[in-house]
């Protein structure tokens, strides 16, 4: 495959990696990041401008170790070059999978990935599920978003993997009524657990103990979202099981995933992950901000790429694994709104109405629920839009709110970051659960 220097080498390499040792990790990682870069400078005008710039040639990275001499890039410089830019030349867009995203940091972004860059993808996950303590066997049932049917179906490999019994998966539409979702994993009786912490903590309400006193999953893995000391503990009660945490984003689908021996979070071993105090690699127990590099993305390369998280640089693990630790991840913060009605909306309902859509002029989003009955989107737009673009967001989004609550779309140059230097793509001034966790950044 074109411009794929021995990914399928590579992949195999990753399955078998969790065993090796650091030194010969640190070695893999230099030799695929020494074919990354010197792929992205001959196939990826993005990079090959980048370099030039700053008189910097691949020959001069030997390793992880020379990573600082590549500036590096933020969400806003990649997006503002063209799409074509960013892709491997020769690739064809229609070709390639296609995830548009709500972009964790309220900045829509369409991601591309090649059919076999998806599948180590799917390595890498099933090697954490593995290290986190998931069977083969196991009915795992995951409470989250159902995908809209994709015509670039990517998941033969996991289909045909189910059929034979293994990593069974059932989805479960996590946007359903809390009472809905507990008759269907009663139903289940899944073995694992997984779901973004905001949707399984819906379910640790006192009435819902009886529903749910059936369910007994060995164990839970959550992500996606941050998840906080007392939601964690929440979760854990309401289904005596351990919590173990993952960490993730639409660019780079496993970041790091708990120790289930230290509670540390290792960093996988498919990206590079850098955390930066301001510019300079952040000392142990340092926090900063996060860099990382995917070491298998050639159709889109991400290469020191700043994903507005927050995090503390850890040291290796203790429980002996080869892998460096990241802990206090400060990402994405996604908050419900309760309406009036009594329903607990997930702001995402009213998100993927926008991201679906014909809204690609969307540089920048945020929901903020000012009252219990007045729910304001702020907008910043790539091009001015037109008011019955605005005027369509809001039929769409009306009928979700109910008759008394307010709508209102509003838009403005720039929305501000939190202090913490991080965009907060949803938030409500009646009730956050990240209030307390914000406090002290
Ligand atoms: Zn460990």
């Amino acid at each position: 495959m074109m411009g794929h220097p021995d990914l399928l080498g590579a992949a195999m390499a990753v399955g078998r990696l969790g065993r090796r040792d650091a030194i010969q990790l640190q070695v893999h990682q230099d030799g695929q990041l020494r074919r990354l870069l010197a792929h992205a400078y001959q196939h990826v005008p993005y990079y090959r401008r980048l370099f030039d710039q700053h008189r910097l040639h691949p020959r001069h990275i030997r390793g992880t170790a020379d990573l600082g001499l590549i500036p590096v890039t933020c969400k806003r410089e990649l997006l503002e070059a063209p799409e074509q830019d960013r892709l491997a030349q020769g690739l064809d867009p229609a070709g390639l999978l296609t995830v548009r995203t709500s972009g964790c940091s309220g900045e829509p972004f369409t991601i591309r990935r090649s059919w076999l860059e998806d599948k180590v993808q799917y390595v890498l996950r099933l090697r954490a599920f593995r290290s986190m303590g998931i069977h083969s066997r196991d009915l795992v049932a995951a409470v989250g978003a159902v995908k809209p049917p994709d015509s670039a179906d990517s998941k033969v490999v996991g289909r045909a993997l189910n059929r034979l019994g293994y990593y069974r998966k059932q989805v479960v539409d996590g946007f359903q009524r809390p009472e809905v979702i507990a008759e269907r994993l009663t139903a289940l009786q899944p073995d694992v657990l997984v779901g973004l912490p905001g949707m399984l903590d819906r379910l640790t309400e006192p009435s819902l103990a009886h529903a749910l006193r059936g369910v007994r999953p060995r164990r839970i893995i959550v992500g996606g979202e941050v998840l906080t000391p007392a939601m964690r503990s929440r979760i854990s009660a309401r289904f005596r099981a351990s919590v173990l945490e993952t960490y993730g984003s639409h660019e780079f689908p496993l970041l790091a995933f708990e120790c289930r021996h230290s509670g540390h979070l290792h960093v996988s071993d498919g990206v590079i992950l850098e955390v930066l105090h301001e510019g300079r690699p952040a000392r142990l127990g340092e926090r900063g901000e996060v860099v990382v590099t995917n070491l298998h993305a050639f159709a889109m390369p991400f290469i020191r790429y700043r994903l507005g998280d927050l995090a503390t640089r850890g040291a290796w693990c203790m429980c002996g694994a080869p892998f460096s630790t990241v802990g206090g991840v400060h990402g994405r913060m996604v908050d419900y709104f309760p309406l009036p009605d009594g329903r607990m909306l997930h702001p995402y309902e009213i998100v993927r109405r926008l991201v679906w859509g014909p809204n690609e002029w969307i540089r920048q989003y945020q929901l903020v629920q000012e009252r219990r009955d007045r729910i304001v989107l702020h907008l910043a737009a790539t091009v001015p839009p037109g008011d019955d673009a605005i005027a369509a967001i809001s039929r769409s989004v009306r009928p979700l709110l109910g008759t008394e609550v307010e709508f209102d779309v509003r838009l403005v140059g720039e929305i501000p970051l939190e202090i913490s230097g991080k965009l907060r793509p949803s938030r409500s001034l009646v009730h956050s659960e990240y209030d307390a966790v914000t406090a002290d950044v």
